[in-house]
């Protein structure tokens, strides 16, 4: 399938169970969400139908994650190992994958920190954004739902103040409050960003197109 990458795109099952391990990856965060193993008709029909598919060893039967929860995991991109006993599933999770209701499987819930790299956590948080501004009555106190409320011009003032408080910490060298200040200019960028429809993966795009190019000058400073 065009969908799969990796030095054999053939998947290799185990002869004894004729399974192989799937890794599932939240293509957004990085963050590993859950292991399942898929038989041949749940590899193929996780490339068919572009959801996965696991073969299920307690229901013994092809079991399509989220069936019944409706959380189910839309595949972006399938990398076999390299010797091709072995996939990582990069996918978009409707809901949380675990049924416990948390993110991951790997993610205990009284865990305030869930298991996802540091720079990940900004895509989380984008998703949470994005989650406010589409159902606003489930969070009527949120801050995040007034902002989007106000409208662009008070989050762009917003940015705009946050960004002037950056630069007044970092020009004074406030090294203890610069961290928070860029918080909330980073925070208000998704904001803004998700206000203005533009995903972030677009942005990161920018930058890897520019990394790509690494002898041009795209910087505008005078
Ligand atoms: P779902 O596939 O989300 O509709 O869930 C159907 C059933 O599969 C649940 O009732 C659980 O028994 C089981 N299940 C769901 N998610 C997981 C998971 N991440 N790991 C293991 N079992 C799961
Ligand atoms: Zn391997
Ligand atoms: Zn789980
Ligand atoms: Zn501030």
């Amino acid at each position: 399938s065009s969908f799969v990458t990796g030095i054999a795109a053939e998947l290799r099952f185990d002869p004894v169970t004729g399974l192989a391990p799937a890794i599932v990856q939240d293509a957004d965060t990085g963050q590993v969400l859950m292991l399942g193993y898929v038989n041949a008709e749940a590899w193929s029909q996780t490339q068919q139908q572009g959801r996965v598919t696991f073969f299920s060893r307690s229901k013994n039967r092809l079991w399509t994650k989220g069936e019944s929860s409706g959380n189910f995991l839309t595949v972006v991109s399938l990398h076999v190992d390299c010797d091709a006993d072995t996939v990582l599933i990069r996918a978009i999770p409707t809901g949380p994958t675990c049924h416990r209701g948390t993110t991951s499987c790997f993610e205990q819930p009284e865990q305030l920190q869930a298991p996802v790299a540091p720079i990940g956590f900004l895509a989380a948080l984008e998703r949470l954004i994005v989650h406010r501004q589409q159902f606003p009555e489930q969070a009527p106190t949120s801050y995040t739902v007034s902002l989007f409320n106000k409208g662009m011009a008070k989050i762009a003032q917003k940015v705009g103040e946050e960004a002037i408080e950056t630069v007044i910490d970092a020009v004074g060298g406030q090294r203890d409050t610069l961290p928070g200040e860029v918080a909330d200019l980073l925070y208000h960028l998704l904001v803004l960003l998700v206000a203005a429809g533009v995903p972030t993966s677009e942005v990161i795009a920018v930058l890897q197109e520019r990394h790509r190019l690494p002898n041009t000058r795209h910087l505008t400073e005078g």
